[in-house]
């Protein structure tokens, strides 16, 4: 377990625990953007080791929890229509739209199959020849490499029975979004590790340099995470604020140059709808024309329709990173993981599945 032992061994975590209390000299906000960062801070107890005047914020990155209900029913609808096969990723079969689930579709007779990847559902395509296998695309710069290598395997197999609906989403503008609203203050991100191995951590200088916000690039072990709030701290501290990145075994600067041609070969950005935020101009990726054979929407003329997000549900406020779970008045009452409301109760990366599971009072 080369290169995730150091990470993990504790004697190492003690003296970076005594390193943290030493770097915080002022009051700062950090908010962590990565739902595995979320769960990962909570798993490994860093919220309850954090230095006075340090605070945590969970940010918008769990692709399942931004994703709209109106792209929710759209995903139902699309499940219902007869000779039509779903391949999601398993945390999306519970999420609710605004009326049912697709794991109530299913129960009705939709056909929805739980995936590893893309290329499962390519491959349910394959041997299934007289259904149209639809994959949802629902993730971020992390997922989208996948994807665009599963449309080209699937041109160059030929295969006429499946489509992607994409709801690909990139980090940036959301960033950009939540940083220009006068409600959210902090002073520092941990950036996402994943998202950053395709997109380089060069990236989030712009967010640096126009916002004045200390960016470190961390990874998901407890030595990564305590490493990049004693960076953060010390940035903050020093008021220098820059990129560092903490994650280097897996992100360099400009990040995975082949990943990123393919993604650019089959896609173009696109305005997108992310629950709490609206719509973004240019956050999303749609499949280009030249591929639109693989282009669910297209192929299906898929329109959405307005919907209202669950009643009493803080979702949207939680993702923005101005309300905490535990000021839902849901949250463990109404709304648990058995009987989720909002997505980011269902969500293995959501905020509020996380409070559920390790921060409950
Ligand atoms: S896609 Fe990867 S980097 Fe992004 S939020 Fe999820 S785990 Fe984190
Ligand atoms: S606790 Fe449930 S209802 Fe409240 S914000 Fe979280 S997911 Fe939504």
């Amino acid at each position: 377990m080369k290169y995730l032992d150091e990470y993990r061994d504790s004697s190492l975590a003690r003296p970076l625990v005594e390193a943290l209390k030493t770097s915080v000299t002022k009051p700062l906000r950090i908010m962590e953007v990565c739902g595995s960062h979320t769960m990962a801070i909570f798993r490994n107890g860093i919220r309850s080791i954090l230095p006075r005047g340090m605070e945590l914020i969970s940010g918008p990155g769990c692709p399942v929890c931004v994703t709209s209900s109106a792209h929710m029913d759209a995903f139902i609808s699309m499940a219902d229509e007869p000779g039509v096969r779903l391949a999601i990723f398993g945390d999306l079969f519970r999420v609710p739209g605004s009326n049912g689930s697709l794991a109530e579709a299913s129960s009705r007779g939709a056909k929805v199959n739980i995936v590893y990847s893309p290329m499962d559902g390519l491959e349910i395509a394959r041997k299934n020849p007289d259904e149209h296998v639809v994959f949802l695309g629902v993730g971020f710069e992390t997922t989208t490499p996948t994807i665009a290598a599963t449309i080209l395997a699937a041109k160059n197999q030929q295969i006429t029975n499946f489509t992607v609906f994409s709801t690909q989403k990139t980090m940036l503008p959301p960033m950009r979004a939540l940083l220009d609203d006068p409600n959210l203050k902090i002073d520092g991100l941990i950036c996402p590790g994943h998202v950053s191995s395709i997109i380089g951590s060069s990236v989030w200088e712009p967010l640096a340099d126009e916002y004045g916000l200390a960016c470190v690039v961390g990874g998901f072990e407890t030595a990564d995470l305590l490493k990049s709030l004693i960076l953060l701290a010390r940035q903050v501290g020093e008021g220098r604020p820059r990129v560092e990145n903490v994650y280097p075994r897996a992100v360099s600067p400009e990040g995975n140059l082949r990943a990123r041609q393919m993604v650019e070969e089959i896609f173009e950005p696109a305005d997108m709808e992310w629950r709490g935020l609206g719509i973004l101009p240019g956050s999303g990726l749609k499949i280009r024309d030249k591929y639109c054979e693989f282009d669910a929407e297209s192929r299906f003329d898929i329109r959405l329709q307005a919907v209202e997000e669950p009643k009493g549900c803080k979702c949207g406020e939680i993702l923005k990173g101005i309300c905490s779970p535990r000021e839902c008045p849901l949250f463990d009452s109404r709304c648990t993981p058995a009987n989720p409301i909002g997505p980011c109760m269902v969500s293995s990366e959501g905020t509020c599945a996380a409070y559920y599971k390790y921060g409950r009072e």
